[in-house]
């Protein structure tokens, strides 16, 4: 079992992840390489009285980890079982790699907007994704799960509250999807807004989305219509036809947008809908899931993280329902029908970040059936 304590070459490397907002000195850190390393580490937690915590790609992080944290990086592998539909695969493994092994059998898996997330992390948190609103939550697909119990036994069964180290789940047939987004300029935030809102009241369940607000910077890399300006990006993942896709999207497009690049492409190609920036940084963010999307929170959303917002935030609405309302996690309800996300750079002050987007949230609460814990970051849970 190899170990890293703060004074060792490699431990910075080691505890290093996606979220750097949120530094951490764990006085020992147990780089697993198997269930086997995961059950002596929660024991020496144990014996010495010491908090554990378990990070894989450190997306997720709220709070600095304390006394053994448990690192899954090496925990790699994904095993495809087509006859059943089956992915299995070890706890520190991303989206990325179930994505490409599935599609190898022309199945898919329930992954979210960024191929480099946890499948671990993401499924305890519930995950929703790009196929959700047809088939579910993914924690609402394990078949089986590996788990280090807090005594140290290792089970096979039923998600357990413990340490995973392996989940067994379903896949879809699935090869191809019709998505993309269409991107429309800072005149039209009002608008989109509620243009998308209003479109969102009959979709099929085979057609997710969500709507996101973004500071673009001014710089080359950004696509020229996109560069300098505050942007809506409506996002769509569709498990249907391009005919059917063009003639569901077509009130959107009505609408003007300044770049349109939906179209048919291989669900391995999924992680281009959201672009996501895939390198580390600093962040904060919360969330609230409201049961509708009135004006008056319509207009909350565009005075507290629209171009007028004292940070820049990137704001992001989801459209819920359809599967998700059968669901049995705890953080989603029948009536959960979107989320309201915000994610802000944490630069320079965490303080003025936290106050900017309490203004946003805060409003929002009274109405709001919960706040997922997948989308809580750079803070406490409660
Ligand atoms: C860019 C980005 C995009 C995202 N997109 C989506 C999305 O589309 N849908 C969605 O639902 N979520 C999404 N998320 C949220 C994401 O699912 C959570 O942050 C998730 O916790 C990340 O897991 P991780 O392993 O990547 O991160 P980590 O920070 O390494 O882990 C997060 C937490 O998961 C738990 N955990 C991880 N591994 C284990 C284990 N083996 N056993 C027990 N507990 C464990 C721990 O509590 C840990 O603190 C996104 C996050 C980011 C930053």
């Amino acid at each position: 079992m190899q170990t890293f304590t703060p004074d060792q070459h490699g431990y910075l490397e080691e505890i290093a992840g996606f979220q750097t907002g949120v530094p951490s000195t764990p006085p020992l850190v147990v780089a697993a390489t198997g269930a086997d390393d995961v059950a002596a580490a929660v024991r020496l937690a144990a014996r010495r009285g010491l908090p554990i915590s378990v990070q894989a790609t450190g997306h997720g992080l709220g709070t600095p980890a304390e006394g053994v944290l448990v690192s899954t990086r090496r925990m790699t592998g994904v095993s495809i079982d087509p006859s059943r539909g089956l992915a299995r695969v070890a706890a520190g493994t991303t989206w990325a790699a179930v994505i490409e092994a599935a599609a190898e059998h022309g199945l898919a898996p329930l992954s979210g907007s960024a191929p480099g997330v946890g499948v671990t992390g993401y499924t305890l948190g519930g995950g929703f994704g790009l196929l959700g609103r047809q088939f579910g939550l993914a924690a609402d697909h394990v078949r089986s799960a590996d788990v280090v119990l807090p005594d140290g036994t290792v089970t096979r069964g039923p998600l357990e509250a413990g340490i995973v180290t392996a989940l067994e789940f379903s896949l879809f047939p699935l090869r191809t999807i019709y998505g993309g987004g269409l991107h429309f300029g800072p005149k039209r935030l009002a608008d989109v807004l509620r243009g998308w809102r209003d479109w969102t009241a009959d979709l099929p369940d085979a057609l997710g989305t969500s709507l996101a607000m973004i500071p673009y910077p001014d710089l080359p890399m950004v696509p020229e219509p996109l560069r300098g300006k505050h942007i809506a990006h409506v996002r769509v993942a569709y498990a249907g036809s391009a005919d059917d896709g063009d003639r569901l999207v077509a009130p959107l497009r009505a609408l003007g947008p300044l770049r349109d690049t939906l179209a048919t492409m291989p669900f391995t190609e999924s992680g281009t809908i959201a672009a996501e920036p895939p390198h580390p940084h600093a962040y904060l963010g919360d969330n609230r899931v409201l049961p509708s999307l009135p004006d008056d929170v319509l207009t909350t959303v565009l005075d507290h993280a629209g171009p007028d917002a004292p940070v820049p935030t990137v704001l992001i609405i989801d459209l819920l329902g359809g599967a998700y309302r059968r669901s049995t996690a705890p953080d989603f309800t029948p009536e959960s029908r979107y989320t309201v996300r915000a994610l802000s750079v944490v630069d320079p002050d965490p303080a003025t970040v936290h106050a900017a987007q309490a203004k946003l949230f805060d409003p929002l609460t009274p109405g709001s059936t919960g706040r997922l814990r997948s989308f809580v970051y750079g803070q406490p849970l409660s």
